[in-house]
């Protein structure tokens, strides 16, 4: 089927009579839409909630940020356009258009990108500790993160920024795979050819031991990585390895799924940082045991286990994951529509409100899980004091 192109805009969007002529006919007015609050300020952009003046239906507008760019348009930014256009699936954000706005003094518009809107990202969800899931509310929403990677590795594309708060849940209760900013299409392995990406991506917490050792030629194994700490991170509710640096983010995941060594993961002397980072030495891989204590499902702990395989070949893919038992077993999956209609969008709280929001749920957060670390820490053997795991 022929999706509607983002940079082409609708009939009656094209050529105002007062409008400055168009240098991109193709891409729409912002005027269309009425912005209604700012709701985020990610890494390369605001986000602002708007309503289109047509249909009244809520829309997220994302600055595209034009700073570095002296003259034309950022490639980044492109290549979201791009990538975005392709993916069409329940479980991908939906791109509906770009648009821009009128030319300042100096010829300059700035650029939106205009995508469906959600109420909750997974970050803010988890922060609210209000929000108890239960285990069929979490097969659902790993269900669904793992149905849109696969979706996007089956076209050759990989995310490389896995984390929760570019997972967007609308209030039906359906999840979207957002953020591809830093997404790649790659090329499928080939003899004699290796890759060259570049391994400054991802987000330290969730970035995976081939990454942090500086691999280049890596595939959609780096976003299950991701996949492993977010699924733990549903029942722990904050980040489960949140490293200070690179060197402290690989001691972490030593601590924790044993020493990154050849005998478990071969070849890997071979990568860039192996022998120059001091690695951890006679750790046992304990993922598991430290999880134990707070994820009593032992399918859960297994398939948890196999996405924080140290090895990326070894590491399970998002076909053989969305198959596992887990998700076939009892309790079956549950609806979250129910369960978020009960809570306002975290968006409808205004900026300043949100982040006192915010730290008071970082506290209360902090308190639940001391207090949680206490009662458990007798199960829960070498904590390292900064995190969880
Ligand atoms: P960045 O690349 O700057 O991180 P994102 O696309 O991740 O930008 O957006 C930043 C934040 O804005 C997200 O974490 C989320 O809270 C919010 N956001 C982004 N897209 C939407 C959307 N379609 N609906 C609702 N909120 C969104
Ligand atoms: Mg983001």
């Amino acid at each position: 089927m022929a999706h509607p192109n983002p940079l082409r805009p609708s009939s009656d969007q094209q050529q105002q009579p007062n409008q400055p002529p168009l240098e991109f006919p193709y891409i729409g007015d912002v005027t269309q839409y009425d912005r209604i609050d700012k709701i985020g300020q990610g890494t390369f952009g605001e986000v602002f909630k708007a309503r289109c003046k047509k249909t009244n239906d809520y829309v997220a507008m994302k600055l595209i940020l034009m700073d570095q760019e002296k003259e034309g348009f950022p490639i980044t930014a492109l290549r979201e356009i791009k990538i975005l256009q392709e993916l069409r699936h329940d479980n991908i954000v939906r791109l509906i258009e770009v648009c821009r706005s009128a030319m300042d003094k100096s010829s300059k518009s700035k650029f939106y990108f205009i995508f469906e809107f959600c109420d909750h990202d997974l970050a803010g969800i988890l922060r609210n500790p209000n929000v108890k899931f239960s285990l069929g509310h979490i097969k659902s929403i790993m269900q669904q993160l793992l149905d849109g990677l696969y979706f996007i590795h089956k076209n050759h594309i990989i995310h490389r920024d896995i984390k929760s708060a570019n997972i967007l849940i609308t209030r039906n209760g359906v999840l979207k795979l957002a953020d591809f900013g830093l997404a790649k299409v790659i090329t499928p392995p080939k003899p004699n050819h290796v890759n060259r990406y570049t391994c400054r991506v991802v987000t330290l917490w969730y970035r995976p031991p081939e990454l942090l050792l500086g691999e280049r030629d890596y595939g959609p194994a780096i976003d299950m990585w991701g996949v492993g700490c977010i699924f733990a991170e549903m029942w722990i509710r904050s980040p489960i390895m949140q490293g200070t640096s690179e060197q402290h983010q690989l001691e972490l995941i030593s601590h924790l799924c044993g020493s990154i060594e050849p005998s478990v993961w071969p070849g890997v002397n071979r990568l860039p940082l192996y022998s120059k980072l001091k690695l951890p030495e006679n750790e046992r891989r304990k993922v598991q045991d430290r999880m134990k204590p707070y994820i009593q499902e032992p399918l859960a702990l297994d398939l948890i286990d196999r996405l924080l395989t140290l090895d990326p070949k070894q590491r399970i893919d998002a076909d053989n994951a969305v198959s596992s038992d887990f998700f076939y077993s009892d309790p079956p999956l549950a609806d979250l529509k129910p369960l978020l209609s009960k809570y306002p969008s975290m968006f409808e709280l205004k900026e300043v409100s949100r982040n006192n929001y915010n730290q008071q749920m970082a506290q209360q957060q902090q308190q639940q899980q001391q207090q949680r670390v206490r009662q458990q820490r007798p199960n829960v053997p070498n904590l390292p004091s900064e995190t969880i795991y």
